[in-house]
């Protein structure tokens, strides 16, 4: 890239390649020409994943491969300069951004779309002994580990009670999909490793009076007698107090024995958010309704990263892909405005439905006012993954990464 050209033009960085980082930066594409602006894309990998998607890697149903591309596969690179580390740090007073390992770099505008990270909600032990990471090194780990514990049963005397045991705190939507998978794992693996069916307790652990806080209570009730009938155990109201080497600890004392705890109770922000001194609820920024953090022209936050209130029900929207995907859209709007002028545009989500996977070819859902039950929520859930692809890399990324909905 000409040194003159960087100088002159305003540059955008983008910080973070997942839904939110990719659709702003694949926008900016159509909204400012090459020689308008200088637009910088930085993430840890060289790829983009699917979220959405990682808990059948983490099951194993899927292999992690697949839900993950190139970014240099997807995005234009002639247009977009990518680059290739991890954010270390915002200096909001000198648009300034610290990457681990190719120094820093300056910003006239910033997009922040660092995504999640593991609520523990004080829960002590959750970090250190729980599966909590949702990325595609997490989700290799937690399928290999899971596949571990089936390979050691024939050749260690020492089983304890407990090594087949899988426990999934929260019952919200990553919990209750990763169940759903694992339960269509499980027969496969006791067949591989020749372990008797009943060796294997699985439980799902939810804090709330109910499981999917806020569904539809017959959707609720579906899913559980589903996942029941496939021998799932449910614990519903029941806080887990804390997470330890060989197990949990129920807020009633229980003791649940397990090598596996994978922790799905909810997300806070990236923490670099709260680090760089932005004002936050659990790392996550209240933003203006045009997307930028209050009192900041030049930053802009979406995704998991950002809180949108819902005025209707007087809370906040639930961090999702379908709301980080339509801010990223609004976001690149306004950029082009700050940039060429013009009003920017506040932004509104427009929730189309919630699709839950349940493993196999069951799902439910809710589209528009439709309720949906089994093999018509699983078509539906598939072609909302495949519209993702679509609109990032249209039918040829569909034909490479897409899921076949029948
Ligand atoms: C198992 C599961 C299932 C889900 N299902 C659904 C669903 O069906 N529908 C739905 O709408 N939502 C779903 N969600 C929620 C959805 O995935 C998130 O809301 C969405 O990914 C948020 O997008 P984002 O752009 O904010 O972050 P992400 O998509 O998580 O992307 C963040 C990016 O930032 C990068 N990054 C992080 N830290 C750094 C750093 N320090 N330096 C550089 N790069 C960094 C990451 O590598 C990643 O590429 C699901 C989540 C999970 C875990």
């Amino acid at each position: 890239m000409d040194v003159m050209d960087l100088e002159r033009k305003p540059t955008i960085l983008i910080l973070g390649a997942g839904y939110g980082g990719m659709v702003t930066a694949n926008q900016l594409t159509k909204e400012l020409g090459h020689n308008e602006v200088n637009v910088t894309l930085v993430n840890k990998h060289d790829y983009h994943y699917q979220t959405t998607w990682l808990h059948e890697p983490a099951a194993g149903t899927m292999e992690p491969d697949k839900t993950r591309m190139k970014i240099s596969d997807v995005l234009d690179t002639s247009k977009i300069n990518f680059i290739e580390d991890s954010v270390v740090s915002i200096n909001r007073e000198d648009k300034q951004v610290e990457l681990e390992n190719k120094g820093s770099v300056d910003y006239d505008y910033l997009v922040v779309a660092l995504g999640a990270q593991a609520e523990t909600f004080g829960v002590p032990g959750v970090y250190e002994y729980a599966y909590h990471k949702w990325t595609v090194n997490g989700a290799r780990e937690i399928k290999d580990h899971i596949e571990y514990q089936f390979s050691r049963y024939h050749n260690n005397e020492d089983m304890r009670n407990g090594d087949l045991t899988f426990v999934v705190a929260g019952a919200g939507f990553t919990g209750m999909e990763f169940i759903g998978e694992l339960t269509e794992r499980v027969p496969k693996l006791c067949e591989k490793y020749d372990v008797p069916r009943e060796k294997i307790k699985m439980y799902v652990i939810e804090a709330a009076p109910t499981a999917l806080p806020g569904f539809d209570p017959e959707l609720v009730e579906y899913a559980m007698n589903l996942l029941e009938n496939r021998g799932v155990e449910f614990k519903i109201n029941m806080p887990i107090s804390e997470v330890h080497e060989h197990g949990v600890t129920l807020k009633d004392g229980t003791e649940i024995n397990t090598n596996t705890v994978v922790w799905a109770t909810g997300v806070r922000g990236n923490p670099i958010i709260e680090e760089a001194g932005f004002e936050s609820n659990r790392a996550r920024v209240k933003v203006d309704k045009d997307l930028r953090a209050p009192d900041h022209e030049d930053v802009f936050i979406i995704g998991d990263c950002s809180l949108v209130i819902n005025e209707e029900a007087d809370r906040p929207y639930p961090p999702t892909a379908q709301i980080a995907m339509q801010q990223a859209v609004t976001c690149a709007k306004n950029l082009r405005a700050l940039i060429k002028g013009g009003d920017l545009e506040e932004f509104t989500p427009d929730i189309k439905g919630t699709v839950a996977s349940l493993g196999g070819k069951e799902a439910i859902g809710i589209v528009g006012n439709k309720k949906l039950f089994g093999t018509s929520a699983n078509f539906m859930k598939k072609m909302i993954d495949n519209r993702y692809l679509w609109i990032l890399g249209g039918p040829g990324l569909v034909m490479k990464k897409g899921k076949n909905p029948f």
